[in-house]
C-alpha cells in the first residue's frame, strides 16, 4: 500500500487517480486497472511526484499504450501516463528536440516540415516518443535509435540525467541498460539528429507510407500493431498465415483476417486473457507446424484476474 507524505503531495500539480481503468489508455482497449494512475502536469511535477513515492513503490510508464497488454487483474503500483498533447517539439542547434510525451507521428511531421529527412517512418507508429525510445520502434528500414543524439531520463529518485546511445544496449525492438538489465528511469526527452531532407519529398513519403498502412493493416479495429517480432530472415505474418490462423478467434480477440501478425478486438469485448490466450495459441501452432518459436513484440504487464473473475 503506497503512503505519500500529504504535505509534499499537496504541492503537486498533476492528477492522481486510484483504481483507474487502463483500457482507455491502451490501443487494444482491453485489460485491467491500475492501483494508482498519475498524470503529471509537466516533467518537474513528475520528478516531484517520484520523490513523494516510497522507494519500493513499483512505477510503470505508459505512453499511448499502443504496444502494451494490461492483464485483467491490473497493475500493482503506480502507472504514469506520459502522453501529453501539449508536449514540446523544437529545433535546437541542428537537432530536433522532442518531449517524451509527443506522439511519434507529430515528430515525423515536425521533422519533415523543418527540412529533416528519414524521420518519415515514425508517422505510422501510433505511440509516444518515450514509447519509441523504450521499444526502439521502427519500420520501413528506419529505427528510432539510429537518430538519437542524446536523451534525458528521469530516475526513480526524482533526479534527471542526460544519456547517449553508448549508455544503452540497443537491438531490434529492444533497448536495455548497457549490462542488459531492464531500463532504469523514464525517458523524458530526446534530441534527434536527422540528415537534411526536402520538406515536400518527406511529406509525400509520409503520405505514401500511411497509404500503405491503411491498405494492409486493420486500423479501424483496436489492435497493438505487430504482436510478434519477425524471426530472422522471415515474417511472423507469413508464418501465422501459412498455419491457417487468419481469422482465428478466442473470446473477443481475433487474429486479423487482414494482417496475420495483428490481433484485433473488433467488438471491444475482448478481455486481456482472451488476447493473451490467442497469443499463446498462435505461438503453439506456429511452433508445431513450422518449428519456429515466435517471440512477442508487445509488452504484457500486470496480474491475471483472480480465478473465476473474468470480465
Ligand atoms: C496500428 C499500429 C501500428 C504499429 N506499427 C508499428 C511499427 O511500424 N513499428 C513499431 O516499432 N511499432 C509499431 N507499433 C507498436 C507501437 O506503436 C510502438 O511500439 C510504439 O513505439 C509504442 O509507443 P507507446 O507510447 O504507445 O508505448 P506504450 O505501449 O505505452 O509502452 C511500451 C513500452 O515502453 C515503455 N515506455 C513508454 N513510455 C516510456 C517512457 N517515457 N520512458 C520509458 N519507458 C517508456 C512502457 O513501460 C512499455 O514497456 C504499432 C502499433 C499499432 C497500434
Amino acid at each position: 500500500m503506497m503512503m505519500v507524505e500529504p504535505a509534499r503531495f499537496a504541492a503537486l500539480r498533476g492528477k492522481l487517480e486510484r483504481d483507474a481503468p487502463l483500457a482507455p489508455h491502451t490501443s487494444w482497449r482491453a485489460g485491467g486497472r491500475a492501483d494508482r494512475l498519475y498524470v503529471p502536469a509537466d516533467r518537474d511535477d513528475l520528478a516531484a511526484f517520484l520523490r513523494t513515492l516510497p522507494a519500493g513503490e513499483p512505477v510503470l510508464p505508459l505512453g499511448l499504450g499502443s504496444n502494451t497488454l494490461v492483464r485483467d487483474g491490473g497493475v500493482r503500483g503506480t502507472v504514469i501516463l506520459m502522453h501529453d498533447s501539449g508536449a514540446m517539439l523544437a529545433v535546437q542547434d541542428g537537432l530536433v528536440y522532442a518531449d517524451a510525451g509527443v506522439a511519434s507521428p507529430k515528430l515525423a511531421r515536425f521533422a519533415a516540415m523543418h527540412g529533416c529527412g528519414e524521420a518519415e517512418f515514425l508517422a505510422g507508429v501510433p505511440g509516444t516518443v518515450g514509447g519509441a525510445l523504450a521499444m526502439n520502434a521502427g519500420c520501413y528500414g528506419g529505427e528510432t535509435w539510429t537518430y538519437v543524439a542524446r536523451v534525458q531520463v528521469l530516475l526513480r529518485d526524482g533526479t534527471f540525467a542526460i544519456r547517449t546511445p553508448a549508455d544503452y544496449r540497443i537491438g531490434y525492438r529492444s533497448v536495455t541498460e548497457r549490462d542488459g538489465s531492464p531500463l532504469r528511469g523514464l525517458f523524458t526527452a530526446a534530441w534527434f539528429r536527422f540528415p537534411p531532407g526536402d520538406p515536400a519529398t518527406a511529406r509525400a513519403r509520409i503520405k505514401e507510407l500511411l497509404a500503405q498502412r491503411i491498405a494492409s493493416q486493420p486500423l479501424q479495429e483496436p489492435n497493438a500493431g505487430s504482436v510478434f517480432r519477425n524471426p530472422p530472415g522471415d515474417h511472423a505474418a507469413r508464418l501465422i498465415e501459412s498455419c491457417g490462423l487468419k481469422g482465428h478467434a478466442i473470446g473477443g480477440a481475433q487474429v486479423s483476417p487482414r494482417h496475420a501478425n495483428f490481433i484485433v478486438n473488433p467488438q471491444r469485448r475482448a478481455s486481456a486473457a482472451d488476447i493473451e490466450e490467442l497469443i499463446a495459441h498462435v505461438r503453439t501452432v506456429v511452433l508445431e507446424r513450422t518449428g519456429i518459436e515466435l517471440e512477442p513484440e508487445v509488452r504484457i504487464v500486470g496480474e491475471p484476474a483472480p480465478a473465476g473473475e473474468q470480465r
